[in-house]
Parts: structure tokens; sequence; C-alpha cells
């Protein structure tokens, strides 16, 4: 499983990109996109998910 950035409810604020250990968010044109086969949910990392805990918008970083 793997978290997903609804693209068309991500302002770009580039929060979630440097919280993730598993540098599996990057940027492309203000667009940015989870490699879901980097994201391992944070685990071994974090109790929760980083991007979903510092993401601005409500429901932008969702489970596959
Ligand atoms: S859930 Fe964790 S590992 Fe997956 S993209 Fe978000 S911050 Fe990165
Ligand atoms: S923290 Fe949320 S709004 Fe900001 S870039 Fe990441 S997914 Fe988009």
């Amino acid at each position: 499983m793997a978290y997903k950035i609804i693209a068309s409810q991500c302002t770009g604020c580039g929060a979630c990109e440097f919280e993730c250990p598993n540098e599996a968010i990057s940027e492309n044109e203000n667009v940015f996109a989870i490699d879901p086969d980097k994201c391992t949910e944070c685990e071994g990392y974090f109790d929760s998910p980083q991007c979903v805990s510092v993401c601005p918008v409500d429901e932008t970083c969702v489970l596959l």
C-alpha cells in the first residue's frame, strides 16, 4: 500500500516533500506526486503518515 496525492487538491506548497523519510515525494512543474514504489506509509519511521500530517489541505494525501 502507498499514499497518493490528489493533484487537483494539491496547492503545491511543498510542505510534504521534505518530510517524507523515503524521499518518495517529488515535484514536477509545481505538481507533487508520490512514487508508490518508495512509499512505505512511513512504517518504521513515524506512527502516522507524515505527508498527511503536514498537508494543509484535508484529504489530499490518501491511501491508494
Ligand atoms: S506516507 Fe510517508 S513514506 Fe509515504 S509518501 Fe507519505 S511521507 Fe512518504
Ligand atoms: S503538503 Fe499537501 S498541498 Fe502541499 S505539496 Fe504536499 S500534497 Fe500538496
